[in-house]
């Protein structure tokens, strides 16, 4: 082959296709797909890296203008040629160049040093030792003495344990080895930054309805094209042991797995149950680590060292040699799209990987996102359905109080007197509870008694949240101020706060209660590093009777002695402007009243809301998810929402909000255009749920069709325009896939 393709590591829409470069002689037959090498390029030819795709013998220019490639970069790594299809799909599917597409299914960045390990050995037998031994004694070497007793005795020592422990000079280490009376070894040894203590522990014995399901995976896998396998069950089902007794399977046939968990804070005890099942063999792999660890670890998955990997969305990319599974845990969970271009999903994109790979895919959740349950429901996925959990096997009993009846009563205060009744039996009991408020347009705000006017973030059109303190803070991009004394739009003096944030929750129940002991789990009691564990382990250990919190304390963990979840405003997720509102405010309700009851003692929740008729609500409270999912889906229907239409999101954004404006009319302007030809259905553009962040404008524009093919279609067209008027290259465009 004389020829490479390779992809520049810039990444510009002009520049998002193969450049072809001469093979070098010294690098003949030794250019492999995914390597990286350093090339000259553009005006000066400054040297950049690239990504080697393919070799061939045909030139695509004339050959006297190909240039030589200049070598193999020396820090790059490399993609495993096995996951440049795999970029090449999200490319094309997400929208991204094929750069950032190559970028994303390489966890790591740059080749790390490795971490070395130096042993110093006795290379003589133990006589002649003995003699030199006696002859150092004789000369008062005393150094020297205790540095060859040491290793007379133990053999070999560790470099530090010499220096440090023993006391012995470099120098005198050095000496001895010229007298080639030791060995100086050095090994390097990867990081490992898997840290637990704990002891391998016998497989439990699946109950009946755990070995269906697996019985029925593995079925499935029997198939010529298995399908993905979705397992829709209860918290508390069973499913991690479904999951580690398909691994132990695939494990036998020495090929290994993935195991995608949505949040990282939920890495050490998914780790803890999976080493004592699988012992060392496993790792994690996430942003938390150093990026030496990271890379040890993507070295070790690529030359099989390991067999299991856990950890968040990227954890997908791990470069295993022979993969045999993919699990994806809480399968619904919103942390699985990426938030950057490439906006993939998760769940598609572990599918497109089993399909390229061999491997199998396997889904488990509570309450399944309705797209992934369409899915199934059309038979792309094979459902499996557990009711009952292993445990306990009442699920918990819900209440739901109807707060404008509470207002009514004249009961202005966040408990309602149904919740504060049960607070004090629970505590009474000696039992412990969980408040839960939905953070999302709940953090107390402040507002203008006189005019209305709220308080605003000078740079983001969302209202400032008030804090403890008189401190007034910005979610979005951490703007902070003070209380104003008077209002900046008509100056009236009478400010109130509106709303509630956790820190009021906290004060209210406080006073209501004042024997109990309280946590309160929010963005500011979890500022410092590992702020979530030691508050949910001070929980976790009795520290508290009452743990206040938002979302973050829904998920995982478990606290037995929780007899009570209290969920003090459950519809104000409902208003948000976004099609899949009723269904995060379902998941939400269902994870959250999956917290009560987990031991032994029966559960019971209570929901507050102001409308207690919305079937979101209801279907959560009986615990179903088959009655929501049934609701859910007639709505999207009607409105042509996925799953039951396609659609494509054009996100756009800029800090010249009439140019955007104008931008955003006319690239509605082309895909009117496309719609007489293509069917498509265009919705705006208009201003996203946060119209400004940062002082940045943000608008988006909504493509509609069925098909998926017409859209990834429509989207390449889409592109082409972008990349052909220069006008463009003023505003950020983003797509996603809904
Ligand atoms: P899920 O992942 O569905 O929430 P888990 O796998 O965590 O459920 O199981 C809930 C609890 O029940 C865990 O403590 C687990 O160890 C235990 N458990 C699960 N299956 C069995 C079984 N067959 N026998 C005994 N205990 C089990
Ligand atoms: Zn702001
Ligand atoms: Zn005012």
């Amino acid at each position: 082959m004389t020829y490479a393709n390779i992809i520049v590591d810039i990444s510009h829409e002009k520049l998002d296709k193969p450049f072809q470069y001469r093979i070098p002689e010294e690098l003949e037959g030794k250019l492999l797909p995914g390597m990286v090498v350093e090339i000259p390029f553009g005006r000066g030819d400054r040297l950049i890296k690239g990504y080697v795709i393919g070799t061939t013998d045909r030139a695509e220019i004339a050959p006297e203008r190909i240039k030589s490639i200049h070598a193999l970069s020396t820090d790059g790594v490399g993609v495993e040629s096995r996951l440049i299809a795999l970029a090449a799909w999200i490319r094309d599917y997400y929208g991204a160049t094929m750069i950032q597409a190559l970028k994303t299914v390489i966890p790591v960045r740059k080749k790390e040093k490795p971490k070395e390990k130096k042993q110093v050995l006795l290379a003589v037998s133990e006589e002649e030792a003995g003699e030199r031994l006696a002859f150092f004694e004789k000369k008062h070497q005393t150094a020297r003495y205790r540095l060859l007793n040491a290793l007379l005795e133990e053999g070999s020592l560790p470099w530090e344990l010499v220096t440090t422990k023993l006391n012995i000079p470099p120098a005198v280490i050095r000496s001895l080895e010229n007298m080639e009376l030791l060995k100086i070894q050095v090994d390097t040894v990867y990081r490992n930054p898997v840290h637990v203590k704990a002891s391998r522990q016998q497989a439990v014995t699946l109950n009946p309805e755990q070995q269906h399901v697996v019985e029925g995976i593995r079925e499935e896998w029997e198939k010529e094209t298995p399908r993905p396998c979705l397992i829709h069950g209860v918290t508390g089902c069973g499913k991690t042991e479904i999951y580690m007794e398909l691994i132990a399977g695939v494990l036998k046939e020495g090929k290994q797995a993935i195991v995608l968990i949505p949040e990282i804070a939920l890495t050490y005890q998914t780790v803890m149950r999976f080493y004592r099942r699988f012992g060392e063999r496993i790792s994690v792999m996430n942003s938390r680590l150093s990026p030496g660890e990271r890379f040890d670890q993507y070295e070790r998955a690529r030359k099989g060292l390991i067999d299991v990997m856990i950890g968040p969305r990227s954890a997908l990319f791990t470069p295993f040699p022979n993969l045999g599974i993919i699990i994806q845990d809480e399968e619904h969970e919103t942390s699985y799209q990426s938030e950057t271009v490439p906006r993939y999903l998760t769940r598609e994109t572990a599918v497109k990987r089993g399909e390229l790979e061999g491997a199998h895919v396997v889904f488990g959740t509570a309450t399944p996102s309705v797209d992934a349950y369409y899915k199934a429901e059309k038979g792309e996925y094979r459902l499996f359905t557990i009711r009952k959990r292993v445990k306990t096997a009442a699920l918990p009993e819900v209440s739901i109080v109807d707060l404008r009846e509470e207002l009514k009563k004249g009961n202005r205060s966040v408990l309602s007197n149904t919740l504060k009744d049960e607070m004090a039996q629970c505590l009474a009991a000696g039992h412990q509870m969980m408040l839960f408020l939905n953070r999302r347009g709940y953090a107390g705000f402040l507002s203008c008694r006189s005019c209305g006017q709220v308080i605003e973030c000078p740079h983001c059109d969302v209202s400032l949240s008030l804090h403890r303190g008189g401190r007034l803070i910005c979610h979005y991009c951490g703007y902070e101020t003070t209380v104003p004394k008077t209002c900046p739009s008509c100056g009236s003096p009478f400010l109130r706060d509106f709303g509630i944030g956790t820190q009021q929750v906290e004060t209210v129940v406080a006073r209501e209660f004042p024997e109990a002991r309280i946590l309160r789990m929010d963005l500011d009691t979890t500022r410092e590093k590992d702020g979530h564990e030691k508050i949910l382990s001070a929980f976790a250990n009795g520290e508290a009777d009452i743990l206040i919190g938002t979302q973050m304390i829904v998920k995982g963990h478990d606290f037995p002695n929780v007899t009570l979840v209290g969920i003090l405003a459950a519809d104000l997720s409902l208003h948000a402007s976004d099609f899949r509102a009723a269904e995060r405010t379902f998941q939400l309700l269902t994870q959250a009243a999956g917290r009560a009851g987990r031991g032994d003692l029966p559960g019971r929740v209570v929901i507050q809301t102001y409308d207690p008729e919305h079937y979101s609500i209801q279907a959560a409270s009986e615990q179903d998810y088959e009655a929501f999912y049934r609701q859910e889906i007639a709505f999207r229907a009607i409105g042509g929402y996925p799953p039951a239409g396609g659609m494509l999101a054009i996100h756009a954004s800029s800090e010249d909000e009439a140019y955007l404006s104008m931008a955003m009319e006319y690239l509605k302007k082309f895909l009117d255009l496309l719609e007489s030809k293509t069917g498509i259905q265009v919705i705006g553009p208009g201003d996203e749920t946060i119209a400004r962040i940062q002082d940045v404008y943000r608008k988006v524009l909504y493509v509609r069709h069925p098909n998926e093919n017409r859209l990834t279609m429509v989207k390449e067209k889409v592109e082409q325009y972008i990349e052909m008027n220069e006008g463009y290259q003023k505003i950020h465009i983003q797509y996603e896939r809904a």
